[in-house]
């Protein structure tokens, strides 16, 4: 259990999936300033315990990846939440970090037999796959328009709009949302 005092629990992270919580690592706190979670070895202790990725803490070539692959999730988010297509290169993109091999393989547990794949070899670069992974699944499985990031210049924390019409602008309607109503009617006056 991640203690509810860990910045890991107070900011929300761990509800969505892996992707979601690498790329809002870099997080604004909604006026534009910037904390960089993977410089808080805490931060990924919970992250890599909460989503079950059992490998050792990131050493500088390990960190040098995450941002690395945190760079491209923002960029193919950039264009979901526009409303952008992603093209054959944001693809490819993505499938690089795929690459890692698998086995499939017949397991029992308590709901019966069901189909597993797992890493050929455990470590780093399999859960840099199962992060970029997450994202694939995510693609896959909702409208690509739903993944976005929220209209605060200020805060642009992604998220996956579940709203019933697709809707939501705002990671969060009573802050962000909010602060964006008062901007507006003090323009008006
Ligand atoms: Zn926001």
């Amino acid at each position: 259990m991640i203690p509810a005092s860990h910045p890991f629990r107070i900011h929300h992270f761990g509800l969505v999936s892996p992707w979601v919580d690498l790329t809002n690592s870099e997080m604004w706190d909604g006026y534009g300033k910037l904390t960089d979670f993977l410089d808080d070895p805490q931060w990924i202790a919970d992250f890599l315990v909460h989503w079950h990725f059992h490998v050792p803490p990131p050493g500088p070539a390990e960190l040098q990846e995450l941002r690395r692959l945190r760079k491209l999730l923002r960029h193919l988010v950039q264009k979901t939440s526009a409303g952008s297509p992603l093209r054959a290169n944001d693809v490819a993109a993505l499938n690089n970090w795929l690459k890692v091999p698998v086995f499939r393989q017949l397991v029992e547990n308590q709901n019966g037999l069901h189909l597993a794949v797992a890493a050929a070899q455990i470590g780093w670069p399999d859960a840099l796959a199962r992060i970029a992974a997450s994202l694939a699944e995510s693609l896959a499985h909702d409208p690509h328009n739903r993944l976005k990031i929220c209209a605060n210049p200020g805060c642009l924390w992604v998220f996956v709009d579940r709203t019933k019409g697709n809707v939501r602008r705002w990671c969060n309607d009573a802050t962000c949302g909010n602060r964006d109503r008062v901007r507006r009617s003090r323009a008006r006056n």
